[in-house]
């Protein structure tokens, strides 16, 4: 089949290289991707040639394809997000599977793979066909979806990894796992269930890291102290670093002594970060996550953005968020989960108790994590690394990920052009953004998912074609 794009006069930005280059699309695969050399030649046709010469070649192997100039912008990998709470089933007045997809592919999300505490939750191998069957059609991103770990159902978890279920292992992402609590009431408390959820070596464990008795009581002191008017300021005492320090540490222990892929998601403090480095000498296949909330917002903001920055883990403080900075440019930081969590504004309006946590974010993580590399002068290949390539290999979504020819073409093109976010502008169902008026400098202007052009000019184009994946581990 001749090409479609010739996506050119770009630079094109991989995990192991970043240079100018084009990249051709085929049906709904990449079919060729050039980065120049130090001589600023490709190779192409069996012969070394100056990339400028490469359009008119191509034009004439490809008569039909159509050649887009790019000038000036930069292509990635389409992102994988694989931390995102699509509130469908049950929740869907804050959001759903169709609108929160298209505001991930206009931020340059082409797949995601949602969390299980939907209502009902995602714990059996019916729950998870059905939320297979829901998105089907519907979804411009591709989709996936973790399972959920509680105290009850290991049996059925396994079942499915041992291929006796409804659906096969390569149905879902990973288990997810609620160390501490947090919506939907999927907390793992029972010591046993949690050695041998700890022992599945196949799929990553990916735990919600938060020590429960240690926020009981923190709150309990909180609500002593202040009533019902607990300041939103409070948030990072009730939802304590020693919190996260003292579940993480059980979890890296657990992950260390059974050679667990444990990914240990959305990384608030500096102490973790160290934690992590000591634990991934002794066993590399625990990984860390953190979202573009934890690296750009600190405790700091409480008092101006209240309920609008409540999250679990609670946003630390600024050294805090200048070692997860350092993290991610040094590499520690494996992979940005947006932890796309909205809730209503109204819901949001309430006092602290009756707050629920969570930030709607998926379409700002990408400008967000280019202005961060920007500011921090951390290498654009290490974005294309946290952003899609290493969640492709961690959970083994084999044909996406990567700008590589044979790979899927899902692609997004940034400008380094500043724009300021609003809220009425975000994109989500529930209409604001704790990023409004935040300015970042970088903006999505051209996605493709599975070879068709999706998002143009910065808008929405043509209609939802997100397929499933497929996790081959
Ligand atoms: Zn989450």
């Amino acid at each position: 089949m001749g090409a479609k794009y010739l996506l050119g006069n770009l630079t094109v930005v991989t995990g192991a290289a970043a240079g100018r280059g084009c990249i051709a699309v085929s049906g709904e695969h990449i079919s060729g991707v050039w980065i120049e050399d130090g001589e600023g030649r490709v190779r192409y046709g069996g012969e070394d040639i100056p990339l400028p010469a490469l359009a008119a070649r191509f034009s004439t192997d490809n008569p039909d394809a159509e050649i887009l100039d790019f000038a000036g912008m930069y292509a990635f990998a389409g992102g994988i997000d694989a931390h995102v709470h699509f509130r469908e089933p049950g929740m869907t007045g804050k959001a759903d599977m169709e609108s929160e997809s298209l505001a991930a592919v206009l931020g340059g999300v082409t797949s995601y793979i949602d969390m299980p505490n939907t209502n009902p939750p995602t714990v059996t191998a019916r729950r998870l066909s059905e939320k297979l069957a829901m998105a089907e059609g519907r979804s411009w991103g591709n989709y996936g979806f973790h399972l959920g770990a509680t105290n009850s159902n290991l049996d059925e978890i396994n079942d499915i990894l041992d291929g006796k279920g409804l659906i096969g292992p390569d149905s879902f992402g990973g288990i997810k796992v609620f160390m501490g609590s947090s919506t939907g009431n999927m907390l793992v408390d029972d010591e046993s269930t949690l050695s041998s959820l700890f022992r599945i070596r196949r799929k990553e464990i990916l735990v919600h890291s938060e020590d429960e008795g240690i926020i009981r009581r923190n709150m309990q002191a909180a609500a002593d102290r202040y009533g019902e008017d607990i300041p939103f300021s409070e948030h990072v005492s009730i939802r304590s670093r020693q919190a996260c320090i003292r579940s993480t540490i059980k979890a890296l222990e657990l992950a260390m002594k059974y050679g667990t892929r444990l990914h240990v998601l959305h990384v608030s403090t500096k102490e973790e970060v160290e934690m992590i480095r000591a634990a991934k000498a002794l066993n590399p296949d625990i990984t860390a996550e953190t979202s573009a909330n934890y690296l750009w917002f600190c405790a700091d903001d409480y008092d101006r953005m209240g309920s609008h920055l409540k999250c679990n883990p609670s946003v630390k403080t600024a050294e805090d968020r200048a070692a997860l900075r350092a993290a991610l440019g040094s590499g520690l930081i494996d992979t940005i989960g947006s932890d796309h969590a909205p809730h209503l504004a109204e819901e949001k309006d309430r006092k602290y108790m009756c707050a629920p946590s969570g930030l709607p974010s998926i379409r700002q993580t990408l400008p967000v994590l280019l202005t961060i590399a920007s500011e921090e002068e951390i290498p654009l290949t290490r974005i294309a690394s946290v952003f899609s390539e290493k969640a492709a290999a961690m959970f083994g979504i084999r044909d996406r990920g990567v700008l590589r020819e044979g790979s899927k073409a899902d692609i997004v093109i940034v400008s380094p052009e500043e724009q300021t976010i609003t809220n009425t502008e975000s994109g989500y169902r529930c209409g604001w953004t704790p990023y409004e008026g935040a300015v970042l400098k970088w903006s999505v202007k051209e996605v493709l998912v599975n070879g068709c052009r999706r998002v143009t000019g910065g808008k929405v184009t043509g209609c939802p074609n997100g397929q499933r994946l497929s996790f081959d581990r």
